[in-house]
């Protein structure tokens, strides 16, 4: 196997579209385990390590938000400057692994395993996040409810590697919270909500809603938000919600749990993550 340090994007492009059967190598939190389980055997490795324009978290004039494929999720947990529905992402990074995977692991790492138990995913499709990537035609985005296509595998192509998250400016008075039910810390999820929500005189102005852990992708239901926008985020409006959502689910069974339990969690677990960021008020 061959072993890349590039310095720049564009050397590490070059190396990955010379060979379909290279790796982009971040953290390695995954894809050494599974080299390490037999699962997984690049020609190469190109590791991102190196690329200093892949790290860092910064705002744009506009209020949004980029936060590079390098930057691990314990820079993220303990970035400053994530206000409002911004802090959302903070507070996923906060909840993934443990302290050793969250300082090896990256948002880029984590976004192109493509794992649907994974974190991020949901809370980024809540954000209307998108994903900037590069490879050898070029530069493009996609959004980050098209990132996401099937169980491991996302939009990227061949020769393509993931060079930065971005959040648009954060809805006025909007705020994010997400929760996660897992069997022990620092597990992955059996189910997750990411939920992003404002309130005005005491009603739902805006609402972004996605479940993690409950399909192949993000699940989100853009009736289920309609369902809330103008709500007083009472029980009957979350069980009308969590209804719509359910039937976009389709989860499996699994050491984490069976199907059926999973779609049991959604409607508490949305009303948590829904009051909980229309608590934080504006707040981080
Ligand atoms: C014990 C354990 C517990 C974990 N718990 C959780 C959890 O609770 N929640 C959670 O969300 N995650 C969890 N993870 C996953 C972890 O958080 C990392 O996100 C994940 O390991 C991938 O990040 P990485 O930077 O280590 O990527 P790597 O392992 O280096 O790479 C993973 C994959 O992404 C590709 N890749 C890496 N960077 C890029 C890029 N910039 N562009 C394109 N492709 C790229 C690689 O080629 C590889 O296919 C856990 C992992 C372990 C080992």
């Amino acid at each position: 196997m061959e072993f890349h340090g590039p310095s720049t994007v564009d050397e590490a492009v070059s190396l990955l579209a010379a060979d379909e059967e290279a790796r982009c190598l971040a953290g390695g939190a995954t894809l050494v385990a599974m080299m390490n389980a037999d699962l997984l055997m690049p020609s190469a490795l190109v590791s991102l390590r190196h690329i200093e324009a892949l790290r860092g978290i910064s705002a744009g004039a506009d209020g949004g938000l980029r936060v590079g494929a390098m930057t691990t999720h314990r820079e993220v947990a303990h970035a400053t400057g994530l206000y409002g529905a911004h802090a959302l992402l903070a507070g996923t990074a906060r909840v993934i692994g443990h302290p050793a995977i969250r300082n090896m692991g990256t948002i880029g790492g984590s976004i192109g395993h493509g794992d649907p138990q994974a974190d991020y995913p949901g809370a980024l499709v809540a954000l209307d996040a998108a994903v900037e990537v590069q490879g050898p035609e070029g530069a493009r985005t996609v959004a980050a409810g098209d990132f996401f296509v099937d169980y491991l595998e996302t939009a990227l192509l061949p020769g393509e590697l993931i060079t930065a998250v971005t959040l648009p400016p954060p809805p006025a008075g909007a705020c994010g919270a997400y929760e996660k039910f897992a069997r022990v810390e620092g597990d992955y999820a059996t189910v997750s909500v990411a939920a992003v929500v404002a309130m005005e005189d005491g009603r739902c102005s805006y609402a972004r809603v996605a479940l993690g852990s409950c399909g192949p992708t993000p699940v989100r239901a853009e009736a289920a938000e309609e369902r809330l926008t103008g709500s007083a985020l009472e029980d009957a409006d979350i069980a009308e919600a969590a209804a719509i959502l359910r039937e976009e689910c389709d989860p499996v069974d699994d050491v984490r749990g069976s199907g059926e339990y999973r779609m049991m969690l959604v409607e508490p677990l949305l009303g948590r993550a829904l009051r909980a960021a229309a608590a934080k008020g504006g707040s981080r």
